[in-house]
């Protein structure tokens, strides 16, 4: 039998399978994306019992299985304290989408230890205080640099330079950044024309960590714009919980 592993994780969606097992997906520390079976996880209340939901924070206890995907799920213990969302409907909201999105931008079994962080510092500053468009706009860069995509606001693509304040920049999805008013005619047509305060914002909203947001400015309806057209070049499918996030704020 495989060696037990164990591993920090967060839960990012679970449903029940058959009469008694649980089938969850968990963004983890030390092994990336993990989906498995936890076996008689409805029966078993000292192993299992309401750690295995969405936003749950756990020490995961898996075997993995010579074949397929789905590893074993021995056992879960309560990990950091979950964030409490209670009856908040734009902090369910946020949430949601928080780990809908890490779930899209990470793959099963590739290395994924900087998007767990971001996502565990994400719901623990969900959980503390008010939601705002900074904090979604500050997960969104964080979440997307861990991933590999890290996207530039205070430099020209083109030429380099810092944008002077005052003017506007134009942000090219292919680009995954800004080019200046200079250096537009050589960017295509459809670049998100961002005034040069929004940029600035961008660029300050992705420079630091999320527990920041809340005294960072936010980017504005522009600003995202820019991320939601980066957003879907790279995503193959819309999220489900965009479009109520979208209604809110
Ligand atoms: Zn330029």
């Amino acid at each position: 039998m495989p060696a037990e592993e164990t591993t920090a994780a967060i839960v990012l969606r679970a449903r029940d399978y058959s009469e008694s097992d649980r089938i969850v997906t968990l963004l983890t520390r030390e092994f990336g994306k993990l989906s498995g079976i936890a076996k008689g996880a409805k029966a078993s209340r000292r192993r299992f019992e309401r750690k295995l939901e969405p936003f749950s924070h756990v020490n995961l206890f898996f075997r993995r299985r010579p074949q397929g995907q789905l590893v074993f799920i021995t056992r879960a213990e309560a990990g950091e304290a979950m964030p409490r969302l209670e009856d908040d409907l734009a902090k369910i909201a946020l949430g949601s989408y928080m780990l809908e999105l890490a779930d899209a931008l990470t793959s099963e079994e590739a290395e994924a230890a900087d998007a767990y962080e971001v996502l565990a510092r994400a719901l623990g500053t969900l959980g503390g205080g008010a939601v705002t468009l900074a904090m979604r706009q500050s997960f969104e860069l964080n979440l997307l640099r861990a991933a590999g995509f890290g996207l530039e606001f205070a430099h020209c693509r083109i030429c380099g330079l810092g944008e002077a304040a005052g003017g506007a920049v134009y942000f090219v999805v292919a680009r995954g950044g800004i080019v200046c008013a200079r250096c537009r005619p050589q960017a295509p047509e459809g670049a998100v024309r961002l005034a040069a305060i929004n940029a600035a914002a961008l660029a300050a909203l992705a420079a630091a960590p999320i527990e920041d947001a809340a005294i960072l400015t936010q980017a504005g309806s522009d600003g995202a714009l820019a991320i939601a057209r980066f957003l879907a070049s790279i995503l193959d499918r819309k999220l489900r919980s965009v479009e109520f996030l979208d209604s809110l704020f």
